[in-house]
């Protein structure tokens, strides 16, 4: 396995605030696991690839848009392990390619640029038709790992967090592949709490019950208005609390995923949502380097 549960880094963070409501925060620091593809999309791959390997594949295809932290992070992990990657990319070849995607390329990823038109009927029978090869040469991983295999790696993240006896964990939300690893694998008796990042998203426990299996599980929390607008959209109070929060904490954070769960667990603390004596750890699931996008000087790290 590339990454250990182990290895995950957890910060206590202090203040006035916390102090007053009597809430302990944690942060575990899965953004400290690689300086590129960090976080959670390394745990979700993990099994897919073991998958690939046992079935003696050559080739991972997978799929993504412009800025995907999956994507990212597919192509460093094929690299590691010594498989081809190819990442199949939402929408046409852009005049200039974003930061992501050249991660991806130095990676040794093949980029397929594809219409968004095509983009919904794409699966394996569609894929290898358009390599020009049989299903059997490659393996296909959904986008953000969206499957139990991917859930069932998401879950190792708490091999080792049960132990900090947390009363909350939160994450954010995109696929809900890694929600649902966390929901299988924390202890009964924590709550956990969702931040999904785009809009309007209804689906989350049909996700999580594909995801698990059908398997019974104890319901999330969902905090459905923290979105900002929609996936990758911010807004000005959500920059402003990015940098507020790294000038306190020393943590940065990034403007898709973890900003927005950060900004609604803060406002959650200050609204008394959580008991005094709570003990909340915040998965801080990386994806810094999609901060590359924004315009220079808009972050203070
Ligand atoms: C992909 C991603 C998520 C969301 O994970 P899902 O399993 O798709 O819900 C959260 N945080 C970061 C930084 C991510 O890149």
């Amino acid at each position: 396995m590339i990454v250990k549960p182990a290895s995950i880094k957890i910060d206590s963070i202090s203040s006035p605030l916390f102090k007053e409501k009597e809430i302990e925060l944690l942060v575990a620091r899965l953004d400290l696991i690689h300086p590129i593809v960090s976080g959670n999309k390394l745990f979700k791959l993990h099994y897919f690839i073991e998958a690939a390997k046992s079935a003696n594949k050559s080739t991972i295809v997978t799929l993504g848009g412009a800025y995907s932290n999956h994507l990212a992070a597919t192509a460093y992990h094929c690299r590691s392990v010594g498989l081809k990657s190819i990442g199949l990319v939402r929408g046409e070849l852009p005049a200039k390619i974003s930061h992501t995607l050249l991660t991806c390329e130095d990676n040794g990823m093949q980029l397929i640029f594809l219409d968004r038109k095509e983009y919904p009927f794409i699966n394996e029978d569609w894929i290898a038709k358009l390599l020009n090869t049989s299903p059997a040469q490659f393996a296909f991983i959904p986008e953000g790992g969206y499957h139990p295999l991917g859930a069932n790696g998401a879950s190792m993240i708490m091999t080792e967090l049960n132990e900090l006896n947390a009363t909350h964990i939160c994450t954010a939300v995109g696929t809900a592949t890694t929600l649902a690893g966390i929901i299988s694998s924390s202890n009964d008796d924590t709550k956990i709490i969702a931040v999904p990042v785009l809009k309007g998203m209804t689906d989350i426990e049909k996700r999580i019950s594909f995801l698990l299996n059908n398997k019974p599980y104890n319901k999330p929390l969902i905090l459905n208005e923290y979105h900002f607008g929609g996936y990758a959209k911010k807004s000005e109070p959500l920059i402003q609390f990015m940098n507020d929060f790294y000038k306190d904490y020393s943590i940065p954070t990034d403007f898709v995923y973890t900003g927005k769960m950060m900004f609604a667990i803060i406002e959650k603390i200050k609204t008394d949502y959580f008991p005094q004596r709570s003990r909340i750890l915040c998965l801080h699931t990386g994806g810094l380097q999609g901060n590359a996008s924004l315009p220079e000087h808009t972050l203070v790290f």
